[in-house]
């Protein structure tokens, strides 16, 4: 059986993709992909725990619909990067939020060893056009969205960030939450899941 528990190489993220979520932060949509990275140390996986760092008083969830790149690509087309797709996964975008609006940029908010969890990859490349992205803590669900929904689609955001950096085969692509983000205390249970491809369930502790 194959190692389901992928370690990317570089974890591109992309911030403000959902009109509804930009709007619930008061930020407006951004005129071309906003992105950022998150550190390859971030990454857990199913049924480990996301660890709330003391630093922070509010750790929230972000449920995503990540890429898994397959294939080198450099300044490529938005056709060429989709056939650089090897799988989609589910991921946590888990993010201090309290700590990224006081620290202006992002690293620390978004970099906290735990605060990337990945779920298995899917083992056929779905329709990128119909996936759906649904977070729950506690069983009950928090976010909802679908790919059709993205104010830059999946191929688009590959070929944009293809044109500042090489991504290579094993790097991960966070593609931007849906509204409904909130806050995890200790306790919870948290999951992400992408209906028919990949699933991630967490659960949520102190620091020690
Ligand atoms: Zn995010």
């Amino acid at each position: 059986m194959p190692d389901w528990r992928i370690r990317p190489g570089k974890i591109v993220c992309v911030g403000r993709n959902y009109r509804e979520h930009a709007k619930e932060l008061g930020n407006e949509v951004p005129m071309e992909p906003l992105i950022f990275l998150k550190p390859p140390s971030s990454v857990v996986w199913e049924g480990e725990a996301i660890v709330l760092p003391k630093a922070s008083s509010r750790v929230e969830h972000e449920g995503e619909i990540g890429v898994v790149v397959g294939k080198t690509l450099t300044r490529v087309s938005e056709e060429d990067a989709a056939r650089g797709i090897r799988s989609i996964v589910s991921v946590n975008d888990v993010t201090a939020r309290d700590l990224q609006k006081t620290d202006g940029q992002w690293t620390r908010a978004k970099g906290f060893d735990t605060f990337c969890p990945l779920g298995e990859e899917s083992s056929q490349l779905p329709d990128l056009d119909s996936l759906t992205v649904v977070t729950r803590v506690n069983g009950v669900e928090r976010q909802r969205g679908k790919s059709s929904e993205m104010v830059f689609s999946i191929p688009s955001l590959l070929a944009y960030i293809s044109r500042i950096m090489t991504l290579e085969p094993g790097d991960l692509v966070a593609t931007g939450t849906p509204s409904g983000v909130g806050p995890l205390a200790p306790g919870d249970v948290v999951e992400v899941e992408i209906p028919g491809v990949s699933r991630v369930s967490n659960p949520v502790q102190e620091s020690q």
